[in-house]
């Protein structure tokens, strides 16, 4: 690969530990950093400041907003009803605009938790995912997923069926879900992961989560990712009902289960843990588990706030997602990381998140969640040349004293309006504020064409989903999945 040199006016070389550099010249060879020189001030690129590329710890790569076909805002039992009406849309394409999207968010990398639960279309789904990540260039993780449990309500599918009048009983009671351990699913993903699998796509096992996998294939998970080394990235613990469910279901907690399974390993990721508990947080950090927190997801679907001061006290790692719900119902990361920050940086005099631990969560603890090996997070001679820059003298127009740390204007004020471009192992995948190779816009208007054509869902598809959501509603009200006969 040929040399590329970039001018830049400011560059955190290590954020949050020191001060941005001024007036550099960086050089980017064989997807590295060769070298960081000081040159004169001024002159193009006088404005930029260049930090290592964002990474979206969590997502799933929507390209058509669940809002955009009726599945607005709810509490996230509620909300999954909704998305039963997702548009069976081209993988591809979809994967296309999700990708495009983030990369103008300024990431770099993204845990790409696909959405297909349809098991014998995941070979050819991946396949198209695969190609999206080749022309848009972020990195990409791509987990697998396995759900063969509690489709519906936590308690099973069938459990619902009594909150829903006799008529929607008849409607749904022939749609019911099969609930059967899935071990082959455990199976497939060694085989996606030989046909697909690169340094810039990675592939990992995605259980949904321990409320809908069934033990046994949890322990398969288990086994075959200790004995290939692979990943596994999994929601936990994300809303109260769930934190109930597995109470019930696992007296010694749910934590300890997964442990006593050989589940837990600085190989696992976990999205969420909002509703962790002082001993289960003190577990997974000892077996260096990573949480992927998603704030605003967090809120926008009532889960609540993750104890990331808990997290801290223990030694947790952590890092951040969107989760495809970000706060502006976008995918700018900048926004969702200062959101983060504010939010758990407490009430006190002193920080309870300073910008050093925030940088090293959103840098350092992220990288391994998307496959990353090596150090991640500081732009210097030999690091990866994942690189966001960011007009900065756009944040920092009014500012007019010299000595304000360029990483708080940075923190306080950046958001994706402000991206120049991005490099992503030396690729440059955003240039000037647009993607050089993909028409993202051509992609979205493809993207809707295609869901209105096939007029999905149709208007008494919704009707009939708006009645499922408000029967499970008043299945977790009464406490239904508490008492679930199991
Ligand atoms: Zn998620």
């Amino acid at each position: 690969m040929m040399a590329r040199q970039l001018a830049v006016g400011r560059v955190m070389t290590a954020p949050g530990q020191s001060k941005p550099k001024r007036d550099v010249i960086l050089t980017l060879a064989d997807g590295r950093i060769a070298s960081v020189e000081p040159r004169a001030g001024g002159g193009d690129g006088a404005g930029l400041i260049a930090v290592p590329a964002m990474i979206n710890a969590h997502d799933h790569g929507y390209g058509i907003a669940p809002i955009a076909f009726g599945a607005t805002d709810d509490a996230l039992e509620c909300w999954i009803t909704g998305l039963s009406v997702r548009p069976s849309i081209d993988p591809k394409l979809e994967a296309l605009a999700a990708f495009g999207r983030m990369a103008l968010g300024g990431i770099g990398a993204t845990v790409h938790c696909h959405n297909s639960l349809v098991a014998d279309r995941l070979e050819a789904e991946v396949a198209g995912v695969a190609q999206a990540q080749r022309e848009v260039g972020i990195r990409v993780a791509f987990c697998c997923p396995i759900l063969d449990r509690n489709a519906w309500v936590y308690g099973g599918p069938s459990a619902l069926l009594p909150w829903l009048s006799e008529a929607d009983r008849a409607r749904l009671s022939n749609r019911l879900p099969r609930e059967v351990p899935a071990r082959h699913l455990v199976a497939q993903v060694e085989a996606i992961a030989s046909q697909h699998e690169t340094d810039m796509f990675q592939i990992q096992y995605g259980p949904i989560g321990p409320q809908w996998c069934h033990d046994a294939t949890l322990e398969a998970i288990a086994e075959a990712s200790a004995a290939r080394g692979r990943r596994i990235h999994m929601h936990l613990l994300e809303s109260r009902r769930q934190r109930e469910w597995l109470d019930a279901r696992y007296p010694g907690g749910v934590v300890k289960f997964l442990d006593k399974i050989g589940f837990l390993s600085p190989r696992l990721t976990v999205a969420h843990g909002v509703w962790l508990s002082e001993d289960d947080c003190a577990l997974l950090a000892e077996r260096g588990v990573t949480v992927a927190l998603n704030t605003s997801s967090n809120l926008r679907l009532r889960s609540g706030m993750a104890p990331v001061q808990m997290f801290q006290r223990h030694g947790i790692r952590f890092a951040f997602g969107l989760d495809g719900s970000a706060f502006d119902d976008d995918q700018d990361f900048l926004r969702d990381l200062r959101l983060a920050w504010l939010l758990h940086n407490g009430s006190e005099l002193d920080s309870r998140l300073s910008p050093d631990r925030l940088f090293q969560a959103a840098y350092r603890d992220a990288f391994p969640v998307v496959g990353g090996s090596g150090a991640y997070g500081r732009i210097k001679p030999g690091t990866t040349a994942d690189i966001a820059i960011y007009d900065y003298h756009a944040m920092a127009r009014d500012i007019y004293v010299d000595d304000v740390d360029a990483a708080e204007v940075f923190l306080t004020r950046g958001t994706a309006r402000h991206l120049n471009s991005v490099f992503v192992a030396g690729r440059e995948v955003v240039r000037d504020g647009a993607l050089p190779d993909l028409d993202l816009a051509a992609v979205e208007n493809e993207l809707h064409a295609r869901a209105r054509a096939d007029l999905t869902p149709s208007p008494r598809q919704r009707a009939l989903i708006g009645r499922q959501r408000e029967a499970t509603r008043r299945y977790y009200a009464d406490g239904a999945h508490t008492k679930a006969n199991r």
